[in-house]
């Protein structure tokens, strides 16, 4: 009995023994996943985050005079986050403004912080950019400069403090001329003469430009001047600062070498599948998208304003040449036949990114449609002269199933009369868009 009592003692001893040791062994497995494991993980992860990303602007104050507009330096090591695109914003947009390419525009004398952060918000940086008084800026600077050479603490600080600034509203624009007095252009051609106003000091040398017929000529906000139709009218350009100076150049569009094969009705170059490009078209361009100039710079624009909305818009297709057109429209004949690749996919000739006047943005699948970007893309391209090129319930007038992404360049009034009358460009011309074939 008290041997099997014994028996039992030993048996429960041994049994709490290897519980301890079992328990023991969970303990230093904790304790190794708490001290080693735990504690590297965060480590690697900072490490990994200084190495890989950082975001920070050359200094922490800049100084600009008003009037300027210049681009800040920012540094951005992206590692390997996909979208690098930065977002600017202004502390006080009334003294200094900031676009979404760091263009910063010095409004009114003060100071506002600007911040950039890259498109995922992780990283931001800020900067300090003080806005000076016209002239204030380099008598500072040089005198700084001088300082330093001679008696570097002192003259410094007093500098900076005791400059009263003063907002001298007195130096108007005086005189307003233009490098041309005659410009001719054919249809669709583009030509910038240049502006001189004086004095060079003047605080606000903006410009307005106007056309006397905008069926004959357009001309943008920065002065580019493009022929529409054969006739002559006038462009004028006007000073902002002082309303009362203008200069005018006369311009003469031509149609004597219209682009031979190139289909123009009321000015609008037309691309559909009545209406071929020849094999060797090329859109007049110097962006790197082949883009016609003045569809990029509507674009760029549009996207910028998009972005004030929150709204993020890239370019996915912009032009595409005879011969990329052909490979893309066969490839999808092989793999979905020439009746399903009709509806979609223009053959080589036809395809409206050849005329460098169409940009596919964002994601080109019915993906695409219902998405705040192609919503607001709907509500808002035709401020920019964008016009949603195939749109829902019309493909039996364009040809091409809807396509949301699908935008194409005709101007901002013919834009805004085709949105606001729901018309494609076939209804408008009364065209229509069929294989002859
Ligand atoms: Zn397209």
């Amino acid at each position: 009995m008290s041997k099997r009592v014994t028996k039992n003692m030993q048996d429960e001893i041994s049994a709490i023994k290897t519980f301890a040791v079992f328990i023991a062994i969970i303990a230093v497995i904790i304790c190794i996943y708490f001290v080693i494991i735990k504690n590297i993980e965060p480590i690697e992860d900072k490490t990994v985050d200084i190495a890989g990303y950082s975001l920070s602007f050359d200094s922490d104050v800049y100084d600009i005079e008003i009037g300027q507009r210049e681009k800040l330096d920012i540094n951005f090591v992206s590692g390997n986050i996909v979208d690098t695109s930065l977002l600017y914003s202004s502390s006080d947009e009334s003294v200094v403004s900031v676009d979404n390419n760091g263009y910063i525009d010095a409004l009114s004398i003060g100071q506002a912080v600007i911040k950039a952060a890259n498109a995922e918000g992780k990283l931001s940086a800020e900067i300090t950019v003080v806005v000076h008084n016209t002239g204030e800026l380099s008598s500072a600077m040089t005198t700084t400069t001088t300082a330093v050479t001679t008696a570097p603490v002192q003259t410094t600080t007093t500098v900076t403090t005791t400059t009263p600034i003063v907002i001298d509203w007195e130096v108007e624009v005086e005189s307003i001329a233009l490098s041309k007095s005659e410009i001719s252009l054919d249809i669709w051609e583009i030509e910038m003469p240049m502006v001189t106003m004086l004095p060079s000091t003047a605080k606000d040398k903006s410009e307005r430009w106007s056309s006397s017929d905008e069926s004959i000529a357009v001309v943008d906000a920065y002065g580019n001047i493009r022929g529409v139709a054969p006739g002559q009218c006038v462009i004028t350009v006007t000073s902002v600062n002082n309303p009362n100076l203008s200069a005018s150049v006369n311009v003469i569009v031509s149609s004597s070498s219209l682009v031979e094969g190139v289909t123009f009705i009321d000015g609008i170059m037309v691309v559909n599948k009545s209406y071929p490009l020849p094999v060797d078209y090329v859109p007049q361009s110097t962006n790197d998208y082949g883009l016609d100039d003045m569809c990029y710079s509507a674009y760029l624009d549009m996207k910028s304003d998009a972005q004030d909305d929150g709204i993020s818009l890239y370019i996915s297709s912009a032009y595409r040449s005879y011969s990329t057109q052909s490979s893309l429209y066969s490839n999808y004949v092989a793999n979905r036949g020439q009746q399903a690749a009709d509806t979609f996919s223009a053959r080589a000739g036809y395809s409206e990114h050849q005329s460098g006047l169409a940009i596919d943005v964002n994601e080109v699948s019915d993906a695409f449609i219902g998405t705040p970007e192609a919503i607001w893309l709907a509500e808002h391209a035709h401020e920019y002269g964008f016009i949603i090129r195939y749109p829902e319930g019309k493909s039996d007038i364009t040809g091409y199933k809807y396509e949301p992404w699908h935008i194409r360049y005709v101007g901002i009034e013919t834009a805004t009369h085709l949105y606001e009358n729901e018309l494609t460009i076939e209804e408008y011309l009364g065209i229509d868009s069929v294989y002859a074939e």
